[in-house]
């Protein structure tokens, strides 16, 4: 046993010595926090492990199993740096993506994490937004490795078509998940009437159905989605309904039960958000034909029946005003309607001769305000038709255009604070 013990302790010392040797080119810059958490957990390791191998010979030959399983875990935990770091290589301190599509994503750190976040953009083989990859694969590690701070959010953009910049208001919609963790689940149990709604769970429970269980982790899950919607949508205003319907898409009808409220559900619910924040008269004499197009979609949700179905989306109605107040409160630096209203038609001009525009009266324009206005004014360009929402999203020339903008209007945002 003795000679095993040492064996494996020597192994977990190495890989824990090879693992930070592999960190050296990445010792500054963006997600630096995480290349940190990562040294750390292997110091810890090696500690640990020296801490076995100093034990043999062991005085209670009883012990040996006990300390085998724990080198061997350690091992593990050595795999899963191993696998961060592997994933992550390329990202650590990376200087090869646009500088616009860079702004964007601290704008969402800035205007909607309340803990900020260490920004690491991944592109990822998966053709989706998500901000989850770190933050879950990392809550091993951070059960004995104390998480950095700011703490390190991947941001993980669809590799072969990361400007997308009129998408960006789907990852505004990811990165309400992190901000979900971040504190925002907790104010909003405080806040919602559950009792109301666990009534309604309780009532669609029938035999056949999902388990109260089940419900309960559906409704979960909806109210967390609502919750990002709901972000996304006073951040982005308009944006938000626009990219929304190109990505669900919104003409998805009947879909089964499952972790996301109906395409058409959300999107009804976007509008609702747009009309409190006092969007619909904008969306109504800009764009009134897809104005119209949504709003019927999401007067039109397919259903069933089923009273699962009956009591999942009656649950969530009643917490709904509590999650559109929240959402009001923790987003910063929303688009405002207001400030859109009496400058679209100066940007429209410039926006038609190709000229990146900046400002907007004294202050530089915020990327969510320069988003709100290219999409209205192209999708009136183009007819004011469902047809020209897909045509905007996947115009390639027109993401470029406005990745470079964000980046102009920053760096005189910069300028005029300097
Ligand atoms: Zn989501």
């Amino acid at each position: 046993m003795d000679t095993e013990l040492r064996f494996l302790a020597g192994l977990a010392i190495d890989e824990s010595a090879r693992l930070i040797r592999a960190t050296h080119r990445e010792r500054n810059g963006r997600g630096y926090s995480l290349v940190s958490l990562l040294i750390q957990a292997c110091e810890r390791v090696s500690i640990e492990a020296s801490s076995i191998a100093g034990q043999v010979p062991l005085a209670d030959p009883a012990v040996g199993p006990s300390l085998e399983r724990e080198l061997y875990r350690l091992l593990d935990e050595l795999k899963l740096v191993h696998l961060f770091l592997g994933m992550y290589a390329g990202d650590f301190g990376r200087n090869d993506l646009p500088v616009g599509l860079v702004h964007m994503v601290d704008a969402l750190v800035r205007d909607l994490l309340p803990r900020g976040a260490d920004p690491i953009i991944h592109l990822s083989p998966e053709n989706m937004y998500s901000t989850l990859g770190v933050v879950e694969a990392a809550k091993q590690l951070w059960r004995l490795t104390p998480p950095p701070d700011p703490h390190p959010v991947g941001f993980n953009l669809p590799a072969l078509n990361p400007e997308n910049a009129m998408l960006a208001p789907i990852l505004a919609h990811e990165v309400g998940h992190t901000a979900w963790r971040q504190g925002l689940d907790a104010q909003l149990n405080a806040t919602a009437d559950l009792t109301a709604a666990s009534a309604h769970l309780r009532s669609a429970v029938v035999p056949g159905g999902p388990s109260a269980q089940h419900l309960a982790e559906l409704f979960d899950s909806w109210r967390q989605e609502l919750l990002c919607d709901a972000l996304a949508a006073v951040l982005t205003g308009p944006s938000f309904l626009f990219a929304s319907a190109v990505f669900l898409p919104v003409t998805t009808g009947g879909t089964p039960i499952g972790r996301h409220p109906f395409p058409r559900d959300r999107v009804a619910y976007t509008l609702r958000i747009l009309g409190e924040l006092g969007w619909t008269d904008f969306l109504q004499s800009n764009v009134p034909g897809v104005y119209q197009w949504c709003a019927d979609l999401a007067g039109d949700v397919v259903l069933t029946g089923h009273p699962a179905e009956t009591g999942l989306r009656a649950a969530i109605g009643v917490i709904e005003p509590a999650i559109t107040a929240l959402a009001r409160s923790a987003a910063t630096s929303p688009v405002l309607p207001g400030r859109l209203e009496s400058n679209i038609a100066e940007f429209n001009e410039l926006f038609y001769l190709e000229v990146p525009c900046t400002q907007w009266a004294d202050s530089a324009i915020t990327p969510w305000e320069l988003l709100a206005a290219a999409w209205t004014c192209e999708i009136r360009r183009l007819g004011d038709t469902p047809e020209a929402l897909r045509l905007t999203c996947y115009d390639e020339h027109l993401n470029a255009f406005m990745i470079k903008s964000v980046e102009l209007a920053v760096i005189l945002r910069l300028w005029t604070e300097a």
